[in-house]
C-alpha cells in the first residue's frame, strides 16, 4: 500500500519537499530550495 502526497499548493503535482517555516508538503515547483522553504512562505522564486 503506498501513500502517494500531493502538494498542499497545486494538489497536482506529488510533494517532495517539506517547508521548513509551516510544515506544508510540496513539489518541487512549489518549493523554494535556496530558502529551504514553500511557495507561500518565500514568495515566488525568481528566475
Ligand atoms: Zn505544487
Ligand atoms: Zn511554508
Amino acid at each position: 500500500m503506498s501513500v502517494e502526497t500531493v502538494c498542499e499548493i497545486c494538489a497536482q503535482r506529488k510533494a517532495q519537499n517539506t517547508c521548513d517555516q509551516c510544515g506544508r508538503v510540496v513539489c518541487e515547483h512549489h518549493y523554494n530550495a535556496a530558502d529551504g522553504r514553500c511557495e507561500k512562505c518565500a514568495g515566488p522564486r525568481t528566475l
